[in-house]
């Protein structure tokens, strides 16, 4: 087992953390051993999966446990439409063997570097109004508890851990394998259309039926972008696409690093070159296997939030953001990515109960746009959003507390399974509060 102490950890953002100890276990009862020796040292355990997630979810001063070596197939049930892989595997090799299987994830987000556990923990989703996220899919999940025992949990055999446990930031125990619903695999046609931002407002208040369906608005300028993609039961490309990735990649590494550049000399500059880049050409169609079309090849360095907006009042929630960008002015040189998610019925996901439209906003790193966050914070707020749980945003968990109906049942399952709170960090302190076996939680 490589443990190696005061070791350096740091995640996509190049945020870094300095954990006491790091553990790669590479079988369970390694991971029990990591778990014990933890909890003799009394100190707490983050698992981490590639430290995606644009805050301080994966950081830690305390125990950082990586599933990198616990990352097999374990089973695949072509017929049934199910996979069972261990937590540490990624999205994008999990698609590979999917492939190979004639098999495919029905959605995916922006990117496919995640872990399967890490994706599930924070409510990662794609888009559209009938495509449930990636922890909306899970059939069944192998928890590893503080005590070390391992408990299979699935919607029958125990409906509440399940639903605590689907998405659950690592607070509940280290999530060992996963069983997740997979459909034949698909090819995906993405038409991507430039129109008015007024156009785009009106499909934010009322999305077409489209098996993904999304709008981008370009800060400063009266430019949106809807990308339609529909599904097809074929799984081979109708055309070849190296020259559109070219094109994409071009567009979304090169043009927009370069504006980038611009963004942090002279953010003036911003508003006058979003309006000269609403004059490229933006109207495509692209046609390819649907985990190549979900997947955006982003490799520059920005930063995001997202709220998850209840689907009614999605619309006012964009004017909002578009209003605050009016009034604030941040250098924005970076579209605003809208997006909608069906109810999911994790307790703490994002979209518990309620159809929503994602409503987020990026930049490149180091400029300052904190005026246009609070402004869209205030806003998303005021109309019963919830934050993306692996962006940042500036809610505690009093705030948070309030916006989840099932709250307070979460914590006390947090409670019983987990004693002596070793799971957790300063960041699932602040988001979730401390663990109620040691401290009050607030009421919701
Ligand atoms: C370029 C980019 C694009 C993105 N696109 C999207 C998108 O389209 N949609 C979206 O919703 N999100 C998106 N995200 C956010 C991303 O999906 C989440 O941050 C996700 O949680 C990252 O997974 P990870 O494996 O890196 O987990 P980490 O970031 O390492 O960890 C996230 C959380 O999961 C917990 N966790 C990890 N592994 C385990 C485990 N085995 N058991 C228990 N808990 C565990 C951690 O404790 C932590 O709380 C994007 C992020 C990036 C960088």
């Amino acid at each position: 087992m490589a443990t190696r102490t005061e070791s350096d950890w740091v995640n996509w953002h190049q945020l870094g953390c300095r954990p006491s100890h790091i553990a790669e276990p590479r079988s369970l009862a390694e991971l029990r051993t990591v778990l014990r020796e933890a909890a003799g040292r009394g100190s707490r355990v983050l698992v981490v999966g590639t430290g995606h997630s644009y805050n301080d979810l994966s950081l830690t001063s305390e125990t950082l446990v990586t599933l990198k070596y616990l990352d097999r197939v374990e089973h695949i049930d072509v017929d049934q439409g199910l996979i069972r892989v261990q937590g540490g595997a990624r999205l994008a090799e999990l698609c590979t063997v999917l492939a190979g299987h004639h098999l495919a994830f029905a959605v995916l987000g922006d990117t496919a570097g995640q872990t399967i556990a890490g994706a599930i923990s924070t409510g990662t989703h794609g888009t559209g109004l009938t495509k449930h996220s990636l922890s909306g899919q899970v059939a069944a999940l192998q928890l590893m508890l503080a005590d070390g025992s391992l408990r299979e949990v699935s919607a029958e055999s125990d409906p509440d851990l399940f639903q605590a446990a689907r998405c659950s930031l690592g607070a509940l125990g280290v999530v060992t394998a996963v069983t997740i619903r997979v459909v034949p695999a698909f090819t995906l046609c993405r038409v991507d259309r430039k129109v008015s931002t007024e156009e785009g407002l009106a499909l934010v208040g009322d999305p077409p039926e489209i098996d993904h369906f999304k709008v981008w608005f370009l800060p400063y300028t009266d430019t949106a972008v809807t990308s339609s993609a529909r599904s097809f039961p074929v799984s081979s490309p109708a055309r070849p696409r190296t020259a559109q990735r070219l094109r994409e990649s071009f567009l979304i590494n090169g043009l927009m690093s370069a504006a980038g550049a611009v963004a942090r000399q002279w953010p003036r500059g911003v508003p006058a070159m979003n309006r000269g880049m609403a004059n490229l050409p933006m109207n495509s169609t692209v046609i390819d296997r649907s985990d190549r079309i979900f997947v955006l090849p982003i490799s520059i360095m920005h930063d995001t939030f997202e709220y998850a907006v209840p689907l009614e009042h999605g619309r006012a929630a964009v004017q909002a953001m578009l209003d605050a960008i009016d009034s604030t002015r941040p250098p924005l040189a970076l579209p605003c990515e809208v997006r909608f998610q069906p109810a999911e019925q994790g307790w703490l996901d994002p979209h518990y109960d309620q159809p929503s439209v994602c409503v987020g906003a990026a930049w490149h790193r180091g400029v300052d746009v904190s005026a246009f966050v609070r402004r869209v914070e205030e806003a998303c707020r005021d109309l019963g959003g919830r934050p993306h749980w692996a962006k940042p945003h500036s809610l505690a968990a009093p705030d948070l507390a309030p916006l989840y109906p099932m709250w307070n049942r979460f914590q006390a399952l947090r409670a019983s399974l987990d004693p002596t709170g070793l799971f957790g960090s300063t960041a699932i302190d602040r988001y979730l509060g401390t663990n109620t076996s040691t401290r009050e939680i607030p009421n919701s």
